[in-house]
């Protein structure tokens, strides 16, 4: 008798839950499941076929397979772990590490797989299927770390932009479906400077900038907010620091066919120049100029 393809669909996808189940926290590389075991007694043996046609297991022996780092990051999808608050502590403390790595870099950073083991207290098995995998970047958007040359298991390399975010994703956040909003909520957890602390608007960019020592990051926020500039830091529209209209100080040039208005104050809010037909229409519309820079940030 014959089995549907979705009756044998569903069998390979529970016999890859039972081998993500069973593995627990050891690496991939080096534990092997035996497709005789009597743990697997009710699986079809087609269903070890299947797995290894798509990538998701490789057999080793006639009947020796371990877990691919697709099949592994596959499972754990499909598992719901994600969204586990203890898969989120992992994940956090592991980006972190490796995020702190390259802090104030200039170049990636290659580091031993064993440091980020001992230092972030991790099982070194669950370590090494995380970059394995690229699961960083499997999770949307996160540019990963991955194995140093031909180092698998010995040498990280995590690269300059490690963990900074697609930014296109965050465009249009609320028009975004409920995947999306998971995939929002765990970077939350992992990026807070994710939002404005004064007003929440979202982050809408990081530019990296170059000076004479070294290498930073400028944060950028929906309302305005910037951190970490080359001509410092610009305050959120909400910030009580955020300058009033009157501390502007207003400049007026007469030019051929009417006249132009450009504002300075102390602060970093640009609020570059504006026309108008006369001197009072320019310092006017240098007003309205204000009002909609001046405007809190909407959610
Ligand atoms: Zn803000």
């Amino acid at each position: 008798m014959s089995i549907s393809e979705e009756a044998r669909r569903a069998d390979a996808l529970a016999l890859l839950e039972q081998l993500f189940s069973s593995l627990g926290d050891a690496p991939i590389d080096c534990t092997r499941f035996e497709g005789s075991d009597a743990a697997f007694v009710g699986i079809q043996n087609t269903s070890w076929d299947e797995l290894c046609s798509e990538g998701l297991l490789e057999k080793q022996s006639d009947s020796l397979y371990v877990l691919t780092p697709a099949g592994w990051s596959e499972a754990l999808l499909r598992a719901g772990t994600l969204s586990a608050p203890g898969f989120q502590d992992r994940i956090g403390k592991l980006a972190g590490f490796l995020k702190d790595q390259i802090k104030g870099r200039e170049k990636s950073e290659v580091v031993a797989f064993d440091e980020i083991v001992r230092s972030t207290g991790l099982p070194s098995g669950w370590v090494f299927n995380v970059i394995d995998s690229h699961l960083l970047s499997r999770m949307e958007g996160r540019r990963d770390a991955f194995w140093f040359e031909s180092a698998r298991g010995r040498l990280v390399e995590v690269p300059r932009d490690f963990g900074l975010i697609k930014v296109d994703l965050f465009a249009d956040i609320r028009a975004e479906n409920l995947r999306l909003q998971e995939t929002v909520e765990e970077m939350e957890e992992l990026y807070r400077e994710y939002r404005c602390e004064i007003c929440s608007a979202p982050l809408i960019g990081i530019h990296p900038w170059e000076h004479q020592y070294g290498y930073e990051e400028a944060t950028e926020y929906a309302c305005g907010r910037t951190i970490g500039g080359p001509h410092g830091d610009t305050p959120c529209p909400k910030d009580p620091k955020f300058p009033k209209f009157e501390a502007f100080v207003l400049t007026t040039q007469r030019q051929e066919n009417g006249w132009m208005c450009y504002a300075s104050s102390v602060s970093n809010v640009d609020l570059r120049y504006t026309w108008g037909k006369t001197e009072e229409e320019a310092k006017s519309a240098m007003h309205e100029v204000y009002l909609r820079r001046a405007k809190p940030w909407k959610g």
